[in-house]
């Protein structure tokens, strides 16, 4: 599953941050996913209580951002906005695009113990 890995990559950040920073507890973690990254919040909510079970992190409350999907548009000259990653262009309908964002996972903030 989808959402598993990008949880799994989530907890190695958590715990890098908890050995650099020195805390020994996540209460809540806010996260910024992009439209491309296929992760739907309910998901990620659901697959982080899971694998956060008995980690640092066990019961944090997790906030998911979606980001919207970015791309330029060879056509417009300009960059535009997409629901998926393989959308036409909303302003010309053609597919000369080259997505420029909406891949990313971060985490945008954290509330430790
Ligand atoms: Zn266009």
């Amino acid at each position: 599953m989808h959402e598993m890995s990008l949880c799994e990559g989530i907890i190695r950040i958590l715990e890098k941050e908890a050995r650099s920073q020195g805390f020994a507890r996540v209460k809540a973690v806010r996260l910024k996913v992009g439209a491309f990254s296929c992760a739907s919040p309910e998901a990620m909510e659901f697959c982080f209580r899971a694998i956060t079970r008995g980690t640092l992190a066990d019961g944090a409350i997790l906030e998911v951002e979606r980001t919207p999907g970015k791309a330029w548009c060879m056509n417009c000259g300009e960059t535009v906005t997409l629901a998926e990653r393989y959308d036409s262009c909303p302003q010309c309908g053609t597919y000369e695009l080259q997505v420029t964002g909406g891949d990313e996972l971060r985490v945008t903030e954290l509330e430790v113990d």
